[in-house]
């Protein structure tokens, strides 16, 4: 039972990037299905909503959320805890050169794939994007895995230096993990093609479960404090979520949480606490 429901906690994470995917996805071809945008307003498009999204989740998580005590009381995910930590303020150096390269990136990507259109259909979207998070989540678990063998550290050394969390520790990393990161995150795209209305919505939900994943909160998308346990023992937990982790034996376990709509974890928790009453109630009548 524990089995079919961790493997279950792992899929809600697939389906919810999916579904949340092609809902953005829809609304981005209503925007644009009638405009046919050229090459250079599609990587302008591609990098301002990159941006702009980060910023805005980013700034909502920590700004919006955390200021508010009962939200952060129910969505606090992070168990383990570590000394406080000064988080780097943000310098306009640092957004400037983020934004050149984040600039530069959109540019290559959308020059180096071809360009298709798949239109509308909820079903093939949901595919797609299925697709796309397990193949994204598996690219990942490799790279960071490698990343994490001592002749390979140097370039992750960076993003590892908070054991502590906050959402934008997720853009904090040195320019050739950045680099890895892009490149995995996208390859599907340079194989199949890309359509912009699902390069816009991949680019919105990633920004928000990047986030999330390092807010040491569990608020929709990351149901447990699974990277947060990565930051704090810099060892297991490789992938996006446990999928992988579990596949391949790396998992360190985290601790689940329900946050907003994890429909696994709140059955999870309705079994655990019937079991325990079921168990209260054959001792005393022993
Ligand atoms: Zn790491
Ligand atoms: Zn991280």
């Amino acid at each position: 039972m524990q089995k079919f429901l961790n493997f279950c906690f792992e899929i809600e994470f697939y389906l919810k990037i999916a579904i949340s995917c092609t809902i953005v996805q829809q609304v981005f071809y209503w925007l644009l299905h009638d405009i046919e945008p050229n090459f250079i307003t599609e990587v302008l498009l591609y990098w301002l909503v990159g941006s702009i999204s980060f910023y805005c989740i980013g700034i909502f998580i920590e700004k919006g959320i955390k200021s508010n005590d009962v939200l952060m009381d129910k969505l606090t995910a992070r168990v383990k805890k570590v000394k406080k930590q000064q988080f780097p303020s943000f310098t306009l150096k640092g957004i400037i050169t983020g934004e050149i390269k984040a600039f530069i990136a959109a540019l290559i990507i959308l020059y180096l794939a071809p360009e298709v259109h798949r239109g509308n259909s909820l079903i093939l979207n949901l595919g797609w994007f299925l697709m796309r998070i397990v193949a994204a989540d598996f690219c990942f678990y490799v790279s960071h895995w490698l990343w994490h063998r001592k002749s390979l550290q140097k370039i992750h050394l960076k993003h590892h230096e908070f054991r502590d969390s906050s959402s934008f520790v997720a853009g904090h990393k040195s320019i050739l993990e950045y680099i890895i990161v892009t490149i995995t995150d996208v390859l599907p795209i340079f194989i199949f093609g890309y359509d912009i209305t699902q390069l816009c919505a991949w680019t919105v939900i990633g920004n928000a479960y990047n986030l999330e994943g390092h807010s040491s909160l569990s608020i929709f998308f990351i149901p447990s404090d699974f990277h947060d346990v990565h930051h704090t023992d810099f060892k297991g937990n490789y992938g996006i979520h446990g999928f992988w982790d579990r596949v391949f034996n790396t998992l360190n376990s985290p601790t689940k949480k329900q946050g907003i709509m994890f429909p696994v974890s709140w059955l999870e928790n309705r079994i655990i606490k019937s079991s325990i009453s079921l168990e209260r109630a054959t001792d005393s009548r022993e």
